[in-house]
């Protein structure tokens, strides 16, 4: 099942999780091809992004964003190739980045998606990671809100991964003393000797807290938070007055069936946010900042072509991996930005 150039396969949501989620939740079928109408084009998937927030999506309750129905195809950003148009603004042979979901082949009408250009077009996965949604998230979650300054100290959890690592590299840039949480030693050896973050506390020790708060002799002044529970708890004992906490994700709860017990719970996360003064902000990147993507672009983009930004990208190949690979990284199984590898171009 390495590609397919004569039937269209997809996955569905079968049914809902309860927990984590397990094969049986997917469900996999091929059928035709479909045939572009007059204005529209059709897109075959070369990349898909994997991605948390996912998970949420496979639940009944409205979130940000609409549940996915049972028998709906999974939602995912994905690069395509154009491979008939009946649109004026496209071309066969375009690439553009877009939201076609977890299958081979979709019609679009052209809107919601970009042509990619330039020297993205040699490394197309980027506009998945570090020059896509992940990008704009680390970009304005911690500039915009986490708004660190020079000597500062900036925490970041998940901090090998899509987001965490680039927002550790840009508070670097911005002149800060960065400390990342991640999952094993080797991990954490990457994050410093790789992404040039100070250090980084391996949140499976039983000591993570004592850790954290040795790699942070000064305090903390931002938390950028990608997992909640047990970490949340260790950096809010450390957090100093005026301490700005970008709310970025909590994937430590995504496949929980309640929420824990404990600090993260909100009355004593209140009390800390009052007395220290903290600003805590949940975002969503698209809806917020979307309309300054340009702005992110140009930076990032100069970042990552000139080598000042490192990424690391963990493909798997194939569509018919994508269930198991997500249950992979909801479980911290993924090392960097997860993609799919869905055909050659
Ligand atoms: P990652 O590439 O960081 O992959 C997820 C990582 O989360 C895993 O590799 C694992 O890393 C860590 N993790 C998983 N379970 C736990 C746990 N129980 N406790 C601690 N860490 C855990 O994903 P992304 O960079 O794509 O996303 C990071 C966060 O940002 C997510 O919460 C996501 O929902 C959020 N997000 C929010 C957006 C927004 O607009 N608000 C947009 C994009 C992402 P490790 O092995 O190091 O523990």
């Amino acid at each position: 099942m390495a590609q397919s150039n004569t039937v269209n396969r997809r996955w569905l949501l079968a049914s809902r999780p309860h927990g984590a989620p397990v094969l049986d939740n997917f469900k996999y079928e091929t059928v035709p091809i479909p045939e572009p109408a007059d204005g529209e084009l059709l897109l075959r998937t070369i990349y898909l992004s994997l991605d948390p927030y996912m998970r949420g999506r496979m639940n009944a309750a409205e979130s940000y964003a609409a549940p996915l129905q049972i028998g709906d195809v999974i939602v995912g950003g994905t690069v395509s190739v154009v491979v008939k148009s009946n649109h004026p603004n496209y071309a066969v042979g375009d690439t553009v980045v877009g939201y076609l979901g977890w299958q081979d082949y979709a019609i679009s009408n052209g809107k919601f998606m970009e042509k990619l250009k330039g020297p993205i077009l040699n490394h197309q996965s980027l506009a998945l990671g570090a020059l896509g949604m992940p990008g704009l998230t680390a970009y304005f979650g911690l500039i915009d809100i986490g708004n660190p300054k020079p000597g500062e100290t900036v925490v970041v959890s998940a901090a090998t991964g899509a987001v965490g690592s680039l927002v550790g590299q840009i508070a670097k840039i911005k002149g800060c003393y960065v400390v990342g949480i991640a999952g094993g030693p080797e991990k954490c050896r990457y994050a410093v000797e790789t992404l040039g973050f100070d250090k980084c506390i391996d949140h499976k020790d039983d000591n993570m807290a004592q850790l954290l708060k040795e790699a942070c002799p000064k305090g903390i002044d931002v938390y950028f938070e990608n997992v909640g529970g047990k970490v949340f708890n260790a950096v809010l004992d450390l957090v100093n007055t005026g301490a700005r906490i970008p709310i970025c994700g909590l994937i430590s709860v995504y496949n929980a069936t309640s929420y824990p017990v404990g600090p993260d719970r909100i009355s004593a996360y209140n009390g800390k946010i009052l007395s220290k003064r903290m600003r805590v902000q949940g975002f969503i990147s698209t809806m917020d900042y979307g309309h300054r993507y340009k702005e992110f672009a140009d930076a990032m983009g100069q970042w990552v072509f000139e080598g000042k930004i490192t990424y690391r990208e963990d493909v798997t190949d194939g569509l018919e991996n994508a269930p198991q690979t997500l249950i992979g990284l909801l479980e911290g199984k993924n090392f960097g930005k997860v993609i799919i590898k869905v055909a050659d171009k």
